[in-house]
């Protein structure tokens, strides 16, 4: 026809559409994610023009995405009631590279010089429109705009130029067909097509319908207000996320603006570690959505390696969906999100611990590790002592079973008391009867009692609380009783001293670094401590009952 122009695209464009149809990349797939995100924004475009001009009455018009998937033809259709494009939209949004996060693609792949994508991610997050060609070897956009009487064609079968032509379309809006290359012919199929809409699009906000059917099910329970949100709903939608059969025992819904944009459905599993989600216990269990469609399902970069038990939905309206692997890890926006995930988390827990105490220390009971490993993975001294605050210990003080934390025992510190003191005993019965603990006991201090291994290790990260150093007794010993000897009268004289040390020390030989006495103990009859901890530790006290 005489309308039809051909056009060359433009360098930048030309260049992605090389690397995209050559590609190699596996997760081709995310082409439809691309097409159900413009087809959504067209909508959404057109919602809000009405809203703007009509007032909010007609926003209940019929908006919608219609899949058709052809098996016999190897086509795939994607069709939307939206805004659509004028010609002159058209040449510019289908022939040109407007948008910054391709841009920066593009000129971020010239740089590493590389040309195609099989070794790239790029795939995985999106190139915009342009990905169609990764499954197409022909694709037609039929358009008419809401403000044109004119339809139009645009077609490009993945070469350097692209064509637009007149044509006859009754409706409003956007029309894709996909004439499928044979080695993409699987997206010609119903079922797959219903799978990668329920795997990326399950929540955006207008109905999908492929054949006749709409699929895409679930609300975006975190976009909505959570006061709003049944919990028949969350236990719904946790199993749909978390892939388990358990329940949340908690869960953390909220929204924010500042500093970043932020909704965010976060759960605490009911079952313990390893319990229902089949031991894989490496993984995040926290995907990233912008604006309703999927980024990354287990998406490490926005949640710290401690939390992988929190199964949910974080979704920043701030990200662009075209974001990079590389941006993905290095953008300032996400470790903006990513600390402000975790100090929610962790003042979440905190308010917790303190208005529903039995609950979180079930809660602890089974989760505590992780919050201990948060403290040593963590980087930051605040956040570690703010999950620090969050630890539960016994203490000398305390009857058995009862238990205390931080910043209690910050509270209740002495006056003149200027340190946190723990002692590691495998038992209550063992910590009570220490003798670190009766040498302590002339200060009168509370002496918190750490029952695992691993704690003394974790102690020794943290440091400190609320600028106090936290310290072991035996540690304590090792300072306080310095080189002066102290003799009680009716004990041993002098020269008794020097010649028991000096035996002891000739029996002993290089096990022992210095022999001294000691007046602060009165049932036992020795005292061992050395320099740095637990492992040591564990070797002599294997070893104490030969001794004493
Ligand atoms: P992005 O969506 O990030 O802007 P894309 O490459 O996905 O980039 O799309 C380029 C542009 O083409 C869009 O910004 C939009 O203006 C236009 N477009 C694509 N699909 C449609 C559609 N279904 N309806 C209307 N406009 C569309
Ligand atoms: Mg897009």
């Amino acid at each position: 026809p005489a309308s039809d122009e051909s056009h060359s695209f433009q360098a930048e464009t030309q260049m992605l559409l090389n690397m995209v149809a050559n590609s190699l990349y596996s997760d081709k797939e995310v082409f439809l994610r691309e097409l159900v995100s413009n087809a959504c924004d067209a909508l959404e475009k057109l919602r809000f023009h009405n809203i703007e001009t009509a007032g909010s009455d007609s926003e209940a018009k019929d908006l919608k995405i219609e899949i058709s998937a052809n098996k016999q033809d190897m086509l795939l259709v994607i069709e939307d009631n939206g805004v659509g494009m004028t010609k002159e939209e058209l040449i510019k949004n289908l022939g040109t590279i407007a948008r910054s996060g391709s841009r920066a693609f593009i000129e971020d792949m010239k740089k590493q010089g590389k040309s195609d994508l099989s070794n790239s991610v790029i795939g995985q997050f999106g190139v915009g429109f342009y990905s169609v060609f990764m499954v197409a070897k022909l694709v037609e956009v039929f358009t008419k705009s809401k403000t044109d009487s004119q339809g139009y064609k645009w077609s490009c079968d993945g070469s350097s130029t692209f064509h637009v032509e007149k044509v006859d379309k009754q409706d409003v809006g956007t029309k894709i067909v996909l004439h499928l290359k044979p080695e993409a012919r699987e997206f010609s199929d119903s079922q797959r097509i219903e799978d990668l809409v329920k795997k990326y699009s399950n929540f955006v906000r207008f109905p999908i319908k492929l054949n006749g059917n709409q699929i895409n099910s679930l609300e975006p329970l975190w976009v909505m207000e959570p006061k709003s949100v049944s919990l028949e709903k969350h236990v719904e939608f946790y199993k749909f996320i978390s892939n388990s059969f358990d329940k949340p025992r908690f869960v953390l819904h909220y929204k924010a603006d500042a500093p970043v944009n932020i909704n965010a459905l976060l759960y605490f599993p009911e079952g313990k570690p390893g319990m229902f989600d089949g031991h894989d216990d490496k993984e995040c269990g926290v995907a990233l959505y912008a604006r309703r469609v999927l980024i990354k399902s287990k998406a490490s970069e926005i949640v710290p390696k401690w939390l992988r038990f929190v199964k949910g939905v974080i979704d920043s309206e701030d990200i662009p969906l075209n974001i990079s692997r590389e941006l993905l890890q290095n953008s300032s926006l996400l470790r903006k999100l990513k600390s402000v995930i975790t100090s929610r988390v962790l003042k979440f827990l905190l308010d917790k611990s303190l208005k529903d105490t039995e609950e979180y220390l079930n809660f602890y009971q089974d989760y505590s590790l992780y919050l201990k490993e948060g403290i040593i993975l963590s980087e930051s001294q605040s956040e570690k002592e703010d999950i620090a605050k969050l630890l539960r210990y016994e203490s000398s003080l305390l009857p058995a079973g009862q238990t205390t934390s931080f910043s209690n025992y910050h509270k209740n510190m002495k006056e003149d008391q200027k340190k946190i003191y723990y002692l590691t005993s495998p038992s209550r019965e063992l910590a009570e009867t220490s003798p670190y603990l009766e040498a302590l006991k002339e200060k009168n201090v509370e002496v918190l009692f750490c029952y695992q291994q691993y704690d003394e290790a974790i102690l020794m990260q943290l440091k400190e609380f609320s600028s106090c150093p936290i310290i072991s007794v035996e540690n304590e010993l090792r300072r306080s009783s310095s080189n002066e000897q102290v003799l009680t009268p009716g004990g041993l004289t002098e020269n008794e001293v020097d010649s028991l040390t000096s035996w002891i020390k000739s029996h002993l030989k290089d096990k022992v670094d210095t022999v001294r006495v000691n007046s602060k103990l009165d049932t036992h009859p020795c005292i061992i401590t050395v320099e740095e901890m637990s492992m040591a530790r564990h070797f002599i006290k294997t070893q104490k009952h030969g001794l004493s």
